[in-house]
């Protein structure tokens, strides 16, 4: 081979001189670098494409000697690029440069038979002498002249890999809601992480407008279960919700969510239902160990896979996604460590517990009695259909404020959860020095709700608003919290039953 000059890489040449392809950041060094020992004192072209896509359509037909990709561009889908890449190189040896980041990318190399350059490795130190660390290269960079002489390959001959079924991109056609900007996106996230579901819902929203996926989902880790679970989704069936789980580590979303690794194919006709023959993008909310879930969508326009770099753009908005979602985590569980409810202002479930069982044994001591009772907010949820949940939270906040004034201070009353409450009165007998009938406090309570019509607002109609209530006494109807709570529980749905706005002892 003679020497030749730099080739323009966005000249297509159908047929023209044998090149070399460096393919993504660092490539063209590296492969500098790697073949400078065995240089026969022969000059080749190196031509650089940013990607693999821009590898796969920017030479034509133009015989390629040989090929080192970076692992950094083969993130989205490395099996498929990788497949890709080989069949258009047909017997020229083709090798991933491993820059450290990249595991999966370079574990699907390893196990397709594809040579991957470690820039520590040996093969890196035979350069390091003569030149400088993998710099932090843009996008397109020529080498210096002095790299630019190599020798063809040594490799024994490989079989021709089986070429796979082509894969319709969308390049040509992408859709201009495909990129949005990220950083409004992330703004958009933070706002929302004292809500997760508006989060959760937000994000969904984004993805399924940017990829116009007939089905999208998102599923959360659940790091204690090793599981991922279904919190979302579009053109799915409610139902599924909180039901469909998947192992870490398994199936394409739990690769996804164990890696921190997007996804992106189309899915073979025995694999995971969802997957199936269908054009799919599966995305980490977050980066590697912090993976907070996947974003999944399939059925997607044409059925066909976004380019590498749509599919590295909305990477960047799961990785924004996964930031909120995690801070959002956070700030739920400090939340209910702090004990207090945010809603009621009232104890919260786990203070609750606490003070069951503390007053348990106090009683058990004592030889006193002890009530337990729940109070749960009658046809709530049709309070909330019909007046919306704005007002549905500001009349749970006065439920509280009445309860809460219907007991004495000695007594607490918690926010059990959702329209719920908690109460423990101890010391009953010694109320007024008399002794109190179980009930009475419970009846108060009820009734005090019941009497006053709610306000719901300025120029709102006023509404009633009734509970229920069951309660189980210490030691009668049990010796320890969780069986007391369990019967007054029994008992406020033999209320319910018995036609609501009541209260019934176990
Ligand atoms: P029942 O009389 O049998 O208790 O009927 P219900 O509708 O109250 O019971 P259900 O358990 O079916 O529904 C409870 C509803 O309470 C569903 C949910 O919308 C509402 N809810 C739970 N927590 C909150 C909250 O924090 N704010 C508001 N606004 N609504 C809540
Ligand atoms: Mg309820
Ligand atoms: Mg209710």
């Amino acid at each position: 081979m003679r020497p030749a000059d730099r080739q323009d890489p966005r000249s297509p040449e159908p047929g023209g001189e044998a090149c070399w392809l460096a393919v993504g950041d660092g490539a063209a060094r590296a492969l500098a670098a790697h073949w400078h020992r065995a240089s026969g004192g022969q000059d080749v072209p190196i031509l650089e494409a940013s990607d693999v896509h821009d590898a796969l359509t920017a030479f034509g037909s133009r015989p390629i000697t040989g090929c080192v990709v970076s692992a950094t561009v083969l993130d989205a889908r490395p099996r498929a690029a990788l497949q890709h890449l080989k069949s258009r190189l047909g017997l020229a040896p083709l090798m991933v440069l491993d820059v450290g980041e990249d595991e999966e990318a370079c574990r699907i190399a390893r196990e397709l038979g594809v040579h991957v350059l470690e820039p520590e490795g040996p093969d890196a130190r035979t350069t390091t002498t003569t030149a400088e660390p993998l710099p932090p290269s843009p996008r397109r960079t020529t080498p210096p002249r002095d790299e630019s002489r190599f020798s063809p390959p040594v490799e024994e001959p490989r079989p021709l890999p089986e070429a796979p079924p082509p894969l319709p991109r969308a390049d040509d056609d992408v859709p201009e809601q495909a990129i949005v900007d990220a950083g409004s996106f992330a703004a958009g996230c933070l706002e929302l992480i004292h809500k997760p579901t508006s989060l959760i819902e937000y994000v969904l929203r984004t993805l399924s407008e940017v990829s116009n996926a007939g089905r999208i989902s998102l599923m959360l880790k659940e790091a204690e279960r090793g599981t991922l679970v279904l919190r979302a989704g579009r053109g799915i069936e409610d139902r599924l919700i909180g039901k469909v789980r998947c192992a870490l580590g398994s199936g394409i979303a739990g690769r996804v969510a164990a890696l921190g690794r997007p996804a992106a194919g189309h899915g073979s006709s025995g694999g995971a239902r969802a997957y199936r023959s269908s054009a799919y993008v599966v995305l980490p909310l977050g980066r590697g160990r912090g993976c907070e879930g996947v974003v999944s969508m399939t059925a997607l326009p044409g059925n066909r896979v976004p380019s590498d770099e749509i599919v590295r753009a909305w990477t960047q908005l799961g990785r924004h996604a996964g930031t909120a979602l995690r801070n959002a985590r956070r700030m739920q569980r400090a939340r209910s460590l702090s004990n207090i409810d945010r809603l009621t202002r009232l104890p919260n479930r786990r203070a609750f517990e606490r003070a069951l069982h503390r007053e348990v044994e106090r009683a058990r001591r004592d030889a006193s009695r002890l009530v337990v009772g729940i109070m749960d907010v009658d046809h709530f949820k049709a309070f909330n259909d019909r007046h919306g949940h704005a007002i549905g939270d500001r009349v749970l906040r006065e439920v509280a404020r009445r309860l809460r004034a219907a007991f004495r201070e000695t007594d607490l009353v918690a926010r059990w959860g959702g329209e719920e409450f908690a109460v423990l009165l101890p010391g009953l007998e010694r109320e007024a020095g008399e002794p109190l009938e179980p009930g009475r406090a419970m009846e108060r309570a009820r009734s005090g709700v019941r009497t006053r019509p709610f306000t719901l607002g300025e120029g709102l109609p006023t509404a009633r608003v009734t509970v229920s209530g069951g309660y189980a006494l210490f030691p009668d109807h049990g010796d320890q919290g969780d069986v007391l709570l369990r019967k007054a529980d029994d008992a406020l749905y033999q209320a319910k039953d018995a036609g609501r706005d009541r209260v019934q002892s176990a």
